[in-house]
């Protein structure tokens, strides 16, 4: 691993760069090494003042003016910039995330460039509606940005949850600011170089790095803010919600989850095993919509958990700069702690550990790496069964038959994905009728299109990201009438 030179790195306000005005600054870690790599301004509420006077006034000038065919062409030079870029960013995003560089420049920045592509194309497509109504008038809707959008997302895959809220909030024509976890500020604020030099105009996309609890809190409380979309924590999304009370601000929450992947007996065992070990290890199981719950037939579970934990352990840790590689490390230090700890009540609680569980080495001595870790015999009340982890930490549950596993499968707060591996048509379509998740796959796991809408139920949030589903939450209706009485 190469020695990586520290740089520090401002806000984005006005498309001017320029330091917290409280001269603060926050470290930026690369939890692979657990070496400092860049310092990032660390803003405080003056900024957040600063950034929305910013997005106001550039709401009130050229960003406003603009036609929305324009709009979507700066969007797209967006994407397209990205691209060009992508060997770059990638690397960052590995740098302060820990992911293999194989899923950022394969996997996360395409994603994230597309989805910027995907809304270019809806910029000038977005279009309101002429009405039947009673008595002699003309009656048509405007479909109408809402203002300053605030982003606030988390550090699992910093740049393209941002491009799912920045990409819709920029094509329906509202300006935003960027708020990335302290851990990754890192993507969010290469994405802010590429729109100054892609030409969008001062104030559309403002980059403010800081603590959640501080200047996160700053953005929600914030009179000027007009929406909040937010991905993060279940405990966050709830905080967020009653803090936006106070100013009425409009939210959409995308939140945790606990999702369940089903087997049943019919399945296509070999593809199922592979559904059970990416839906859970891929991004280190710090995916949101993770299958970290396993439920399977009682009559194969047997073979199923010999074959499960003989791929768990064949998946090695290694240098996340390495293309080769596809497991890294924990995003930080802290969700090492975190995972360990769960390991750790699961054990207690009487789980059988059939994989991993321990710390992991890649011959340095240094990084959060943890093996991928399979836990057998779970009870379907324990924590590990309940709580979300966000880890690499599988929790087992066997079923007998297909209404115990739907109950099984929706006794969680959470609701945002499930997943059904079966050869019977019926079977599949039943089950994703009665899975209470905003996605349900069928004989595959952690698919998604930008054209297809993501969200959660239940205390998986509300809202929806991706698709035409998103502008909804990007623009708001005006009903005109007009007299044609003569
Ligand atoms: P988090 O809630 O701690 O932080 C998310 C973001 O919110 C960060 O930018 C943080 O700085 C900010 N924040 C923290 N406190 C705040 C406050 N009081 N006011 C405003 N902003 C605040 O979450 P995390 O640990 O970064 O991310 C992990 C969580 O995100 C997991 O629960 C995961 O399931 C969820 N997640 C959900 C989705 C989804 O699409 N549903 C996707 C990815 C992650």
């Amino acid at each position: 691993m190469s020695l990586t030179v520290v740089e520090h790195k401002k806000l984005l306000i006005n498309n001017e760069w320029r330091d917290a005005a409280g001269g603060k600054t926050m470290d930026v870690v690369n939890p692979a090494t657990e070496e400092v790599i860049a310092t990032v301004a660390s803003a405080d509420a003056s900024d957040v003042d600063d950034a929305v006077n910013a997005a106001r006034a550039a709401l009130n000038g050229p960003w406003g003016r603009m036609s929305a065919r324009e709009r979507g062409r700066l969007v797209s030079r967006l994407a397209d910039r990205l691209m060009e870029r992508a060997d770059e960013v990638a690397r960052l995003e590995t740098l302060h995330n820990g992911k293999p560089i194989f899923e950022s420049r394969q996997i996360e920045i395409p994603a994230a460039a597309e989805c910027l592509e995907y809304y270019a194309g809806w910029a000038d497509k977005i279009m309101g509606e002429t009405i039947p109504v009673k008595g002699n008038y003309l009656t048509y809707t405007l479909r109408e940005p809402l203002g300053v959008v605030a982003a606030i997302v988390p550090w699992n895959f910093p740049l393209l949850l941002a491009a799912w809220k920045v990409a819709p909030a920029l094509a329906c024509g509202n300006v935003v600011i960027l708020k990335p976890a302290s851990q990754t500020p890192l993507t969010a604020i290469a994405l802010g170089e590429i729109a100054v030099e892609v030409g969008l105009p001062p104030g559309v996309l403002n980059v403010i790095t800081g603590p959640g609890s501080s200047v996160g809190q700053a953005i929600v409380e914030h009179p000027g803010i007009d929406k909040i979309a937010f991905t993060g924590d279940t405990s966050t999304g709830k905080g967020i919600m009653r803090a936006a009370a106070d100013t009425l601000k409009k939210i959409t929450l995308e939140l945790g989850g606990k999702s369940p992947n089903i087997v049943l007996a019919d399945a296509d065992i070999d593809a199922a095993l592979r559904g059970a070990t990416t839906g859970i290890f891929y991004g280190k199981g710090e995916v949101c919509a993770a299958g970290s719950r396993l439920l399977v037939d009682k009559s194969i579970k047997s073979e199923f958990m010999d074959k499960l934990a003989a791929r768990a352990k064949k998946m090695v840790a290694g240098d996340p700069l390495d293309p080769k590689t596809r497991y890294g490390a924990l995003a930080s230090k802290k969700q090492l702690e975190t995972v360990q700890r769960y390991v750790a009540i699961a054990k207690n609680e009487g789980a059988t550990l059939v994989a991993g569980g321990e710390r992991a080495d890649i011959g340095t001595g240094k990084g959060y790496f943890f093996q991928p870790t399979v836990f057998d015999q779970v009870a379907p009340d324990a924590t590990i069964s309940r709580e979300e982890i966000f880890g690499p930490v599988l929790a087992t549950i066997e079923f007998t038959d297909l209404d115990e596993a739907i109950a099984l499968a929706n006794a969680s707060q959470y609701g945002l994905a499930a997943a059904v591996w079966t050869r019977d048509i019926k079977k599949a379509h039943y089950m994703a009728r009665k899975l209470q998740a905003g996605t349900v796959w069928i004989n595959t796991y952690n698919i998604y299109d930008t054209a297809a809408p993501f969200g959660g139920y239940k205390a998986s949030g509300f809202g929806r990201e991706m698709s035409s589903h998103a502008l909804e939450h990007y623009t708001q209706v005006k009903s005109v009438w007009v007299d044609l009485n003569m």
